[in-house]
């Protein structure tokens, strides 16, 4: 087993205790992962804020040469850091190493902007301008989905405007934030980025630490509140990227099979455990057996086995307590409509659930109503746009969506009505750096990725000058 630290002010040092790491294929541990207590946690944010006034002097150029450095690194490293992140998040190998190259194109695609200051006004009597300067201390906070990738669009925006960081992953996935963390030592200086991991239970502390200006939080809704609600206390900058219910809505002129293959990778990839998986998919009537046919057989075809295992194509679920929630979700929905791939866990060791695909369901079931974040995917029908509409805007999740058709302009004005931060047309799952990402209704508060993302790591300063 390898020997895993924390990462504070700029030194490697044992947790206050340690918890096990499960690879959720087997469903056994494989390593240890130090956990800090809340002395620790203050020591991180202290060594944050001490780094603070020198790495926010330096220049754009010269923060954004060090992301440059760690994303190189990263990629350098993508074989070791992939197949960590298999046999702690559980997804194929391939995937993992996509993931890798994704986190380290993100930083890349940071280390790329800048923040421009703007004129507002300059008439000969007054010069107006808009000046952005760092936060500070940045909490990120991340999930077990995308350790690697959730970190990278957190730390990126971070450092390259100025902020020093403090970095917490999901429990169940920590030890790739750990390896990120021997790259930063080789190129950051001490307290830029600090690392520390939990037990699930320093969040609240991290959250409400007087010494942390801003929280970068990816994650339930559930603990996005909570979020919130410690921020309150200082008033603290937050992002929240919370969870998601996507629908997709194929139109009548899709073709079923072609738009099934993409829907069933929209709803699938990463075993479903994806923010904006989608979720429910509401199809046309005309296209409905066919489009559900197709969806039962790629169901039914796909390999889901160990990640590291050649030809997998789907991994097991992260962890026991979603492999529980998922099991307890498909039993209760057995009755709710027709099972036609799927349906149950698989006999085996590890956490892994068959590709399940229910049709006929009800909009009131609660496979359609809550976010499932597995490989699962209800199909309901539908006969008429508007009625389409208010069915699938009826939740209160607002991530992103999707509506698939021949005629991309039709499909393009309906999209405009989907209530979420993000819809696609014919595709779905499509992110970009440079592209603002956010959510609406309770997916989400401010923005993250872009310009804007970029922007919400800093304090705008007005600078009105007497001519
Ligand atoms: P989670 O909310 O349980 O945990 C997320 C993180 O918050 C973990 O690091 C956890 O330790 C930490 N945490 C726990 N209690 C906390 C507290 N009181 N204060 C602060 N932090 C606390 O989420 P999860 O189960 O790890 O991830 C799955 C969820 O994340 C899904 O709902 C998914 O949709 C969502 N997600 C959203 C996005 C997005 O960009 N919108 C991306 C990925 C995942």
């Amino acid at each position: 087993m390898d020997d895993f630290k924390l990462y504070i002010g700029g030194k490697f040092v044992e947790g206050a205790r340690s918890i096990d790491v499960i690879n959720p294929a087997t469903g056994q541990a494989f390593a240890r992962c130090p956990v800090a207590d809340e002395a620790q946690l203050d020591e991180a944010v202290a060594a944050a804020r001490s780094a603070f006034p020198a790495w926010s002097a330096l220049s754009q150029d010269d923060r954004a040469a060090m992301l440059m450095r760690i994303a190189d690194a990263m990629q350098e490293q993508a074989g070791e850091f992939s197949r960590l992140l298999t046999n702690e998040q559980g997804k194929p190998l391939e995937q993992a190493g996509m993931e890798i190259m994704g986190a380290a194109f993100t930083l890349k695609a940071f280390a790329g902007m800048r923040t421009q200051p703007r004129i507002l006004k300059d008439d000969g009597k007054a010069r107006i301008s808009e000046i952005r300067r760092p936060l500070g201390v940045v909490a990120a906070i991340c999930p077990w989905n995308f350790p690697v990738m959730m970190l990278a669009n957190k730390i990126g925006p971070a450092l390259v405007t100025g902020n020093t960081v403090v970095l917490k992953p999901a429990p169940t996935t920590p030890l790739t934030a750990l390896k990120f963390a021997e790259v930063c030592a080789g190129v950051l200086p001490a307290g830029v980025v600090n690392v520390i991991c939990d037990d699930n239970d320093l969040g609240a502390a991290l959250t409400a630490h007087p010494d942390v200006d801003k929280i970068a939080f990816t994650g339930s809704t559930a603990t996005g509140r909570k979020v919130m609600e410690a921020a309150a206390a200082s008033i603290k900058r937050v992002t929240l990227e919370l969870g998601g219910n996507d629908a997709a809505i194929v139109l009548d002129d899709a073709d079923p099979v072609a738009t099934a293959r993409k829907v069933f990778q929209g709803a699938m990839a990463n075993a479903g455990q994806v923010c904006i998986a989608i979720k429910r998919a509401y199809v046309a009537d005309a296209i409905y057996d066919a489009f559900c046919d197709e969806l039962a057989r790629l169901a039914n075809a796909a390999v889901v086995d160990d990640g590291t295992k050649q030809g997998t194509q789907m991994g097991p679920v992260q962890n026991k307590a979603q492999f529980e929630k998922l099991k307890r979700l498909l039993d209760e929905s057995r009755d709710e409509g027709t099972v036609i791939a799927g349906g149950a866990a698989i006999e085996r060791e590890g956490y892994f659930i068959q590709p399940t695909v229910i049709r006929d369901v009800g909009d009131d079931a609660r496979i359609v109503q809550e976010e499932q974040f597995g490989p699962v995917l209800p199909v309901l029908r539908y006969a008429d746009i508007e009625d389409v509409l208010a069915r699938s805007n009826d939740t209160r999740f607002g991530l992103g969506g999707s509506v698939w058709g021949g005629d991309v302009e039709r499909a393009a004005s309906i999209a405009e009505r989907v209530e979420s931060g993000t819809v696609w047309v014919n595709q779905h799952l499509a992110l970009n750096p440079k592209v603002p990402f956010r959510g609406a209704k309770e997916s989400g508060l401010g923005t993250e990725l872009g310009e804007e993302g970029l922007n919400e790591y800093t304090q705008a300063k007005i600078i009105n000058v007497a001519l």
